[in-house]
């Protein structure tokens, strides 16, 4: 973005979402404004920007209608639970914000004519029997499996940005999200970066699920802003990957978070979650070429600049 942009960046204290509020600040945003329900997100995340003034935090659940005042030259919409824990607590919440609240986002760059940018994921494709996954995968999800509240509601948010962009004629983009890590995840969110570093830390056993054969690729949070906003730059309006090729076993994962911690903590073994999925790589040609945007950061630095964030919170 550049300095003559307003910017509205919805799940604004979230995870990813604090990042690309700092990212915009960082490259001259005009203004930015944080809004969200803070019921997955927390106001610590923005707390350094109290006395900043081009940004502004405002409270407030996506699900129940909202106006923005003034220009909005963009709109992302990262505001959901996506941790599995999260979703599976928060059912009706995460059904309702990707539905209603997406519903609400894109109305509001209709409004204002602005750009929209929607945050989906890699659950789009389920647990993929197409490796790794390109954008044209139609995937392989179970609709009435624990995951699918946060799956479907993903899948339905994607069909309505698509039909808010053929029938209104809203400028949208949709990026699909894999496995991301960085400084700012919730501790106990259950997912496996905060929980492998806080057991650490702890000086607990990992818990790997399953066999730990289980796949994952893992992106640091930097480098998936950068391609967010690349996209959103872009004039690409259909799905494109983010996320790091870098595919590894969890418990590969697990010895590089022991060596990183230079704490070598045993492993156990836990059951694995219904509806795990098996594997899971990006492919990201499309990010490649259309975009130029590839991830720069290697695990090893990733973790290391994650632990030192865990380290003041555990
Ligand atoms: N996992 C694990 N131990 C944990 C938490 C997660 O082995 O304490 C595994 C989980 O079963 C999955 C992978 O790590 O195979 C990634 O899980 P996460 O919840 O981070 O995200 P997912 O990619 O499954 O949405």
């Amino acid at each position: 973005m550049t300095h003559a942009h307003r910017v509205v960046v919805l799940g604004g204290a979230g995870f990813v979402g604090s990042h690309l509020v700092d990212r915009l600040l960082a490259d001259g945003a005009e203004h930015v404004l944080a809004i969200d329900s803070l019921i997955t997100g927390s106001e610590r995340n923005v707390a350094h920007l109290a006395k900043e003034p081009r940004f502004s935090f405002r409270k407030h659940d996506i699900t129940q209608p909202f106006d923005v005042d003034g220009r909005v030259d963009f709109v992302f919409n990262m505001a959901s639970p996506a941790s599995p824990i999260d979703y599976a607590e928060l059912w009706l919440e995460t059904m309702r914000v990707g539905s209603l609240g997406t519903e609400h986002a894109l109305s509001l760059a209709q409004a204002k004519g602005a750009v929209f940018l929607q945050a989906s994921t890699s659950e789009i494709y389920g647990d993929p029997l197409e490796h790794p996954q390109r954008e044209t995968y139609f995937g392989n999800v179970d609709a009435t499996g624990p995951r699918a509240v946060y799956d479907e509601a993903k899948r339905y948010a994607e069909a309505l940005v698509q039909a808010f962009r053929r029938k209104r004629g809203v400028k949208t983009r949709i990026v699909r999200i894999f496995n991301t890590y960085g400084p700012r995840m919730r501790l106990n969110d259950g997912r496996v970066v905060p929980a492998f570093i806080g057991q650490a830390l702890r000086g607990e056993d990992l818990t790997v699920f399953g066999d730990g054969k289980q796949t994952r690729s893992f992106c640091y949070v930097s480098d998936l802003v950068d391609g967010i906003l690349r996209l959103a730059r872009s004039q690409e309006q259909d799905p494109v990957n983010v996320g790091n090729p870098d595919e590894r076993t969890i418990l590969s994962f697990a010895e590089a978070v022991q060596r990183v911690a230079k704490l070598t903590r045993p492993i156990v073994y836990k059951p694995l979650p219904q509806g795990d999925p098996k594997q899971r790589r990006p492919d990201i040609t499309r990010a490649r070429t259309l975009l130029g945007w590839e991830p720069k950061v290697a695990l090893d630095t990733g973790l290391a600049q994650t632990l030192e964030y865990f380290r003041g919170v555990v």
